[in-house]
């Protein structure tokens, strides 16, 4: 049987936005993935000192934001998981349940990818997967100081992904609903419903 090429998303989405769903979208038709896999953090290790929206709230607007989108999935894998959401511990499971069947593409904003060495596990964690990197505004520079050194060091499962840059994040989003200004262009119209709904944000 083929194997089948899985792309993860693993982010914070507080809220998903057009930016994760569009560098999603690119790459999945660029690697000709399978599927992409949406993974909503629980505690993300790298926030530990911002405030996030509950896991439960984040977890709903990114599936209502992919939901109808082709070819894309969300898991609770780190909200059952519960505690801080390292990205080592939720690839080992995949590889050690689905690894004989699966190849796995873990998709990282350039902004993440420069941070990649202070993840959990790090040298463990670049073995478990192939690393996709897209650029992100702001990131361009840094991020090929990154992939220089990761040449130099032999890692070669990281591959990068052309895309045009989307200047929007969730910092921003949620900015923009404090002061009471328009985000339809920037997030899926349930994703801005919910937001409009659940009064996110606005606190
Ligand atoms: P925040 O502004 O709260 O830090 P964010 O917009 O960076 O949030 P995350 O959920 O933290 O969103 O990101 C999940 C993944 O998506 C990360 O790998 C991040 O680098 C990537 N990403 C998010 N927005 C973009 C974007 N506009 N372009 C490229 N990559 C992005």
């Amino acid at each position: 049987m083929k194997r089948k090429k899985i792309g993860i998303m693993g982010g914070t989405f507080d809220p998903l936005h057009n930016g994760h769903l569009a560098i999603a979208r690119i790459v999945k038709e660029k690697l000709a993935l399978d599927e992409v896999v949406f993974i909503p953090d629980n505690i993300p290790p790298h926030k530990l000192a911002k405030h996030w929206s509950s896991a439960q709230d984040r977890y709903k607007m990114t599936e209502l934001g992919i939901c109808g989108q082709k070819g894309f999935a969300i898991s609770d894998l780190e909200l059952k998981r519960a505690g801080i959401s390292y990205t080592y511990d939720t690839l080992k499971y995949l590889r050690d349940s689905y690894g004989a069947e699966d190849d796995f593409y873990f998709i990282v904003g350039a902004d993440s990818l420069v941070q990649l060495h202070t993840w959990h596990k790090a040298k463990e964690l670049i073995k478990l997967c192939t690393f996709v990197a897209v650029t992100r505004p702001g990131f361009v520079a840094e991020m090929a100081v990154t992939l220089g050194e990761f040449k130099k060091k032999g890692i070669e499962n990281v591959v990068v992904v052309e895309t045009p840059e989307f200047p929007v994040s969730s910092t921003e989003i949620r900015k923009l609903v404090r002061e009471g200004k328009p985000i339809a262009e920037l997030v899926p119209k349930a994703v801005a419903e919910y937001i409009r709904q659940t009064d996110l944000y606005r606190r």
